[in-house]
């Protein structure tokens, strides 16, 4: 029988959203799971549940190819989870095995950059691209990069946590990692709410988050801000677009990419912060590599990427067969 349908799933850190991708990259059935559980079993029993469900509803399991799985600390080579402090069952995880023997499914781990990486370069904005760099800017701040159509995975795997990369900052910021003035803690959803709230006590401008108790403040609350013309909340995504800026036109010298792909919600922000980006992109750029390098957009979703990519996954490697 032929099989015509791929699982992707993405591992958030609160959410996992599950998919059914046919054959041509439509996501035609989608489930999600909460993903907070004391034990990987009980994780991995919610995530079964809700599968048989979607793969019954798509004629049983001999229609199905595979699954992949991303999550931000996966390792593509043994299909464990490593890290992942932001679980309770945190550790050296083999979560691929586990799902395997769960599902009688062959099934491949890799990380969330990477997996949207994939499925840009298969299905959206990076089609016939073999040489780019997503930035994924969400809670997390994640890289994946593909030179020569491959992703780069480092001798490790642990080759996209570029949201660790210190973007020398004298604010002195503290990251979640311990370590101070990385890139995510200026640029995730949490580092503009962070940004926003030394704003409002270093200013005395007049904006409409002064309306919001300061812990209650989030990342939405500003980008609404921000449409409606707030300065200050304008300003929260300038400065963010400025470190961010910079920080792409150091990066272009590591693999001279033709694009470099912004993604999640933090990149599908407003237009003030693209341009914030592109101008602080363009004033710190090495003249040799001008005009040669663009900036874009994701249009997909977030985890939808992921679910494509790793279904994809799915598709072309059988690191753990059932
Ligand atoms: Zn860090």
């Amino acid at each position: 029988m032929t099989k015509t349908y791929a699982i992707g799933i993405d591992m958030g850190n609160s959410i996992t959203s599950i998919g059914i991708v046919d054959t041509q990259g439509n996501i035609i059935n989608k489930s999600s799971v909460n993903s907070s559980h004391q034990h990987i079993s009980e994780y991995i029993d919610s995530i079964y549940n809700h599968l048989s469900i979607l793969i019954e509803q798509q004629g049983g399991i001999d229609n199905i190819k595979g699954v992949g799985i991303s999550s931000p600390d996966g390792n593509y080579f043994t299909g464990c989870v490593e890290f992942a402090p932001e679980h309770s069952w945190s550790g050296n995880t083999p979560i691929a095995q586990i799902l395997a023997d769960k599902l009688q499914l062959p099934v491949t781990l890799t990380n969330g950059a990477n997996a949207a990486a994939m499925g840009e370069m298969e299905y959206g904005i990076a089609q016939g691209m073999k040489d780019f760099i997503l930035i994924s800017l969400d809670d997390e701040v994640c890289r994946g990069a593909v030179a020569n159509g491959e992703i780069i995975y480092g001798h490790n795997i642990f080759s996209g946590k570029s949201g660790h990369i210190n973007v020398h900052n004298d604010r002195g910021r503290v990251c979640k990692c311990g370590r101070k003035d990385c890139l995510e803690a200026y640029c995730s959803a949490d580092g503009i709410i962070t940004t926003a709230l030394e704003l409002l006590t270093s200013s005395k401008e007049t904006s409409t988050l002064r309306n919001i108790p300061q812990n209650e403040l989030t990342f939405e609350n500003i980008y609404e801000a921000s449409i409606q013309g707030d300065s200050l909340a304008k300003e929260a995504f300038r400065f963010t677009g400025d470190i961010l800026g910079q920080l792409l036109s150091d990066l272009i010298a590591y693999s001279s990419p033709k694009a470099f792909i912004l993604s999640g919600k933090v990149a599908k922000s407003n237009e003030h912060f693209i341009q914030a980006i592109e101008k602080s992109f363009k004033d710190n750029l090495l003249q040799i590599y001008a005009g040669k390098t663009k900036i874009l957009t994701s249009d997909i979703e977030n985890s939808e990427a992921i679910i494509l990519g790793t279904s994809l996954l799915a598709c072309n490697s059988k690191l753990v067969d059932a």
